[in-house]
């Protein structure tokens, strides 16, 4: 072990560097076409690869956009919803997803989620749905989907709108009792994605798309994400400026041709731990959904009896990086006290909140830095 210790250098959540490394030589290739073609914003690169991301989906449609948080507020605002319209949604997420909802004037109304795979629980759509729902938002947390074939027919059966968060779950699938299997993003009305570095396909900056199955719903998400206009100097709606870089697109469809091999070594270092922690006395593994594929956006874990700080300390002298996502639920934030929830009110995603520990999970985990992050774990 102590050898270990000082051949290793600390082991980080992820590990950029070390991916851009082994993709080095075609990723300079596509920089440098984008610098001497000089085209920066739309570029032809941005069509290639919205294109390359429908086939790779099987999304109808896919418009991108600047990042994974406006995606949200450009699916919501395709919607045509009216100020006080209720959006559902879960308090155990990422802020954006709230975030957006609020900005257009919207009110996020939360249902809590299910202790073992941390996404929405479906059971509880019925005691918050009122005359004013209009949509749900399920976010696919850490890499895995929510139960969409039941959030789709509760959304069939009131008329709502369903606008998927995979920005942590691309290329992650949903197999439904039909046989029929489709990608994470590709099920509700809208999907949105973020590009965001360290997610499961990221760029180098940020980015963002959004999977629409409509035509003419895909019309008006791209014309709002181009301030509103179809046509240069009319515009038909008040919109916002939103893109993806011709930089980022050339990236992205390099790294896209990857996304399968990142994916697989994400599973591995899942299944590492998995099996290395089968046993283990105080803490609990993820657990995967019968419907769900995983692609492991984060490995997390549930610390019991108080024990995640210590484990966190104990990893943390040893070099290894480890992370809380997400420490408070997004009803006990000050910025939404003005939604009167409690303390209480939804004691799953609290109860997480106090004991998820997300381990290093990325491309580039060695079988050795796993055995060294699951020794220190034991
Ligand atoms: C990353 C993320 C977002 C926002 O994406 P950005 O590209 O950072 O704006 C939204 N929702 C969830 C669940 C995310 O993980």
């Amino acid at each position: 072990m102590r050898s270990l210790i000082m051949d290793m250098k600390a082991i980080q959540m992820v590990d950029l560097q070390g991916q851009y490394q082994r993709i080095k030589s075609e990723i300079d290739l596509a920089l440098q076409q984008v610098l001497d073609e000089a085209r920066f914003i739309n570029g032809p690169q941005v069509a290639s690869f919205q294109q390359e991301l429908a086939l790779y989906t099987g999304a109808q449609h896919v418009v991108t956009c600047g990042n994974g948080t406006d995606a949200l507020q450009i699916a919501l605002m395709a919607l045509d919803l009216k100020p006080g319209d209720e959006v559902i949604t879960t308090p155990f997420t990422f802020v954006a997803t709230v975030e957006v909802i609020t900005l257009l004037g919207l009110k996020p109304v939360f249902v809590d989620v299910c202790w073992d795979t941390f996404n929405m629980d479906v059971r509880q759509l019925d005691t918050v749905l009122t005359e004013r729902t209009k949509a749900i938002i399920p976010v696919h947390l850490f890499g895995q989907c929510a139960d969409m074939e039941e959030i789709l027919a509760f959304a069939r059966k009131y008329d709502l709108f369903v606008v998927e968060d995979a920005c942590q779950a691309i290329g992650s699938t949903v197999r439904f009792s039909d046989g029929s299997i489709k990608q994470a993003g590709t099920m509700g009305h809208l999907g949105c994605t973020s590009f965001f570095p360290s997610k499961n396909l990221g760029c180098y900056g940020d980015g963002g798309a959004i999977f629409v199955q409509d035509e003419e719903l895909a019309a008006r998400a791209r014309q709002i994400a181009t301030h509103g206009s179809s046509q240069k100097y009319h515009h038909q709606r008040i919109g916002v400026n939103s893109r993806l870089d011709t930089i980022q697109a050339a990236i992205l469809s390099v790294k896209l041709k990857y996304l399968n091999d990142y994916t697989d070594a994400r599973r591995k270092a899942a299944s590492f731990y998995d099996i290395a922690l089968q046993n283990h006395p105080s803490v609990e593994r993820p657990a995967t959904a019968d419907f769900s594929s995983h692609v492991y956006h984060q490995y997390t874990l549930k610390c019991m009896n108080g024990c995640r700080e210590k484990l966190m300390e104990s990893l943390k002298s040893a070099g290894i990086a480890s992370a809380i996502y997400y420490p408070i639920p997004l009803h006990l934030q000050e910025a939404y006290a003005y939604l009167g929830y409690h303390k209480g009110d939804f004691p799953v995603s609290e109860a997480l909140a106090s004991c998820v520990l997300s381990l290093p999970m990325h491309t580039e985990l060695d079988e050795n830095q796993l055995k060294y992050i699951v020794a220190h774990l034991k």
